[in-house]
């Protein structure tokens, strides 16, 4: 048996055949392509429709509602290839995923309503509204109200780092509508509306564009006296933060899943680099200074690459993941950020310059370890809920 039919059986990749498809569509966006949206903080719109239309944002939703209904894996290996291939999975990934609160929490009439059409991309639902300037991580704290009047909620508040709100046409919105204090958990009082932004635009909605270090089409959002209807509510009023974090693991797992292509793209290019650079007339990789700390970042990214399908098997199984999903995420943010600093410095000055994409990439990696949920966020719950030490906030 040789090497190839070694890598066969039980350690055979159920998605090479999707890794092969993703990298053949993402070869077609070229560090070039990436490099001038940075510079305008522009978005990859050509990008995001290619893997639309390939059907790659909807392969969570079931096959009944217009998705392919593939497990979290295979949606896993579509980011961590995107990832890897040195495009930016960022522009779209939560229309993979913000979906799952309709599709778990939601009516019949809503999962029929909405989903056929996020499978399509006809609507794009990849705006999150969560995250408040005054609340920020502690989340139960948030402001932004929601009151009944009739039919519909009238909402007051604002939001900040609301990914892609101008690029999407519909926003998962977690509002307070039981006012803080007269809840009877803290857990409750939270409620999750679909807002339809292309109707509040401009009727009580406002969207200002934040100008970040990396091309992440993040913005503020502003709710004065917006209206929405009642059927918009998902699920029970007071529930929504439980739906909310019913979310979170696979989240955390994709993201887990886009650091880990990240890893493999700057280990790629460190090494490619490190062969080829030649000072001192022999090739910069011959020294340990330069391989050690691929090598190890290398080892990091492999470690991490295994909690995450170790996260991805449990959700998959039905089973609680979260202690999994949040590791993943701390472990392949950080295995990203070593492969990264371990490029940069295999480049020297090289890896200042613009045109080897590697500043690139090492400016939009350094996010992961800040959201969608900070490390020591992380390291807290795993202190709390996994040992048991008291909760410390
Ligand atoms: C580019 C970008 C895109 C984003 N996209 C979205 C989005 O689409 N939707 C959305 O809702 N949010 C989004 N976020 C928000 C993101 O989830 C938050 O920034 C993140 O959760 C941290 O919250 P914060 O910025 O308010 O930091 P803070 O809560 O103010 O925390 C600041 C620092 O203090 C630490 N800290 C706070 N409390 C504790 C504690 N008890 N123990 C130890 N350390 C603590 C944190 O770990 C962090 O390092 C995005 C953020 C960025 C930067």
């Amino acid at each position: 048996m040789d090497h190839a039919e070694a890598d066969h059986g039980q350690f055979a990749d159920p998605h090479a055949e999707i890794r092969e498809e993703v990298r053949k569509l993402c070869s077609k966006f070229p560090g070039e392509y990436w490099r001038k949206l940075d510079e305008v903080r522009g978005y990859p719109t050509e990008f995001v429709t290619a893997l639309t239309e390939a059907g790659y944002l909807s392969v969570l939703i079931p096959e009944e509602y217009g998705g392919s209904g593939l497990p979290l894996s295979a949606a896993a290996a579509i980011l961590e290839t995107v990832q890897s291939e040195g495009c930016n999975g960022a522009a779209c990934h939560a229309q993979m995923y913000i979906m799952g609160t309709i599709l778990r929490h939601g009516s019949e009439e809503q999962k029929k309503k909405y989903l056929p059409k996020i499978a399509t991309g006809e609507l794009r639902l990849q705006a999150f509204g969560v995250t408040e300037p005054t609340s920020g991580t502690d989340t139960t704290s948030l402001r932004t109200f929601a009151k009944r009047e009739g039919d519909h909620y009238v909402v007051n508040g604002q939001k900040v780092w609301t990914s892609r709100a101008e690029h999407s046409d519909l926003m998962l919105l977690l509002a307070r509508t039981t006012p803080k204090g007269e809840e009877k958990k803290k857990t409750e009082g939270l409620s999750t509306f679909i807002v339809d932004m292309r109707a509040a635009l401009g009727h009580g909605l406002t969207i200002r564009p934040i100008r970040t270090m990396m091309n992440h089409n993040s913005t503020e959002v502003f709710f004065d006296n917006m209206a929405v209807p009642a059927e918009n509510l998902i699920g029970q009023e007071g529930r929504g933060f439980r739906y909310i974090l019913d979310g979170m693991n696979a989240e955390r797992l994709l993201i887990a899943a886009e650091c880990i292509g990240d890893a493999k793209w700057f280990i790629a290019k460190a090494t490619d680099y490190a062969r080829e650079r030649r000072v001192f007339n022999r090739p910069i990789g011959q020294n340990q200074g330069i391989q050690f700390p691929i090598a190890k970042a290398y080892a990091q990214m492999r470690a991490a690459e295994l909690m995450v399908k170790a996260g991805c098997a449990k959700f998959e199984a039905g089973l609680p993941c979260g202690e999994e999903a949040n590791m993943a995420k701390m472990l392949a943010a950080e295995a990203s950020w070593a492969a990264g600093e371990a490029c940069i410095q295999t480049h020297g000055g090289f890896g200042f310059a613009e045109e080897y994409d590697v500043e690139r990439k090492f400016r939009e990696t350094r996010l992961y370890q800040v959201a969608p949920i900070s490390t020591n966020l992380i390291l807290s719950f795993v202190a709390e809920h996994v040992l048991g030490l008291p909760r410390s906030y």
